[in-house]
């Protein structure tokens, strides 16, 4: 990767960094966190259509914090459906707390 872009990829994975941390102060739980993530899509759909450049970083940030929050603790409002359906499939990851 080009050593300018490189630099942004690192600048926003710091903003990514920061803002995990603001969410887990916010909402400790991981409960709802597909949810959480979901709703962040959504407002980077629209940020994408009709917002400024900082509005779609900023929530580009977000869908990034919520996506690492689901891929390190998951989403432990699913584990009913997921052990109903897919009894297989095992636990979600330990919450960090
Ligand atoms: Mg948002």
């Amino acid at each position: 990767m080009a050593g300018n872009l490189n630099a942004k990829f690192d600048h926003f994975l710091i903003h990514v960094d920061e803002e995990i941390e603001l969410a887990i102060k916010k909402f400790p739980s991981s409960d709802a966190c597909l949810a959480a993530l979901t709703e962040e899509v959504g407002e980077l759909a629209q940020a994408m259509l009709s917002k400024s450049q900082s509005e779609i970083y900023k929530e580009a940030v977000q869908v990034a914090a919520m996506a690492a929050r689901c891929a390190i603790e998951g989403d432990p409002s699913l584990i009913n459906y997921r052990r109903f359906h897919y009894p297989k499939l095992g636990k979600f990851p330990e919450p960090h707390q």
